[in-house]
């Protein structure tokens, strides 16, 4: 059978139908229940799901996976994440996925500031974390602006919980605690965004205020930016 040629023919409504089926198995699997796929995928075809197949129904259960996936929020670890996925199915598949309350579309949204993009961190801090975001290669500005730039909640997020609390340039505790309770590091992004640098894991790293001013004001600011390269490995020139 011809996947490809016959993903545009899904409805909405059998889109909806596969996401609803896909959260009911995710909650199953999360609660230690077995999950019995097959089982699952039978109930989708005597319903809305009638005039598709098996394996048809699991792709698209994939093209979840891939959504989750990208989200860095959990998925149904047997309906591994599809690659290839064409734009036009990952937002068609998305829509759905919102309108079945899978996610809040917002908490994802790449913000220009800084306090908005604060309090996406506190609420991302918040769910579990599956991976590592992909970022943005290529940051967009804010109109009419040099130096603001729109970044993605997912990273800073990520960044902050892989640095845990200790400043990635020093080695030493976040200097205190917000009001929230999560401690206080800055996102650095090491080729700076002013200068194309992107806003991934790769570039990015968590500092203390000392450090985060060093990397921008100090005599030895180049030196202390080669240091960081050693000292993070998941960093990568650009
Ligand atoms: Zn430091
Ligand atoms: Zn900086």
């Amino acid at each position: 059978m011809d996947i490809e040629k016959e993903k545009n023919d899904w409805s909405d409504e059998e889109l909806e139908a596969a996401v609803e089926g896909y959260l009911k198995m995710l909650a199953i699997e999360k609660s230690d229940q077995k999950l019995n796929k097959a089982h699952e995928n039978r109930l989708l075809r005597e319903g809305v799901l009638m005039n598709r197949s098996r394996v048809s129904i699991e792709y698209r259960m994939r093209n979840i996976s891939t959504v989750l996936h990208d989200l860095c929020l959990p998925y149904i670890v047997g309906y591994l994440p599809a690659k290839h996925l064409g734009a036009g199915v990952t937002q068609r598949v998305r829509a759905a996925m919102i309108a079945k309350g899978a996610f809040d579309p917002d908490d994802y949204a790449p913000t220009a500031n800084d306090q908005t993009l604060n309090t996406k961190v506190q609420k991302l801090e918040q769910r579990e974390f599956i991976g590592i975001p992909r970022g943005i290669d290529k940051p967009q500005r804010l109109n009419g602006t040099i130096s603001t730039f729109f970044r993605d909640p997912l990273v800073k997020t990520w960044v902050l919980k892989e640095a845990n609390g200790v400043c990635e340039g020093c080695g030493q505790d976040a200097p205190f605690k917000q009001a929230n309770g999560s401690h206080f590091l800055e996102l650095h992004h090491v080729k700076h965004l002013a200068d194309l640098g992107s806003d991934r894991p790769s570039n990015a790293v968590a500092l203390c205020p000392n450090c985060h001013r060093r990397c921008h004001y100090s005599s030895d600011r180049d030196e202390f930016t080669a240091s960081l390269y050693t000292k993070v490995k998941r960093l990568k020139p650009e």
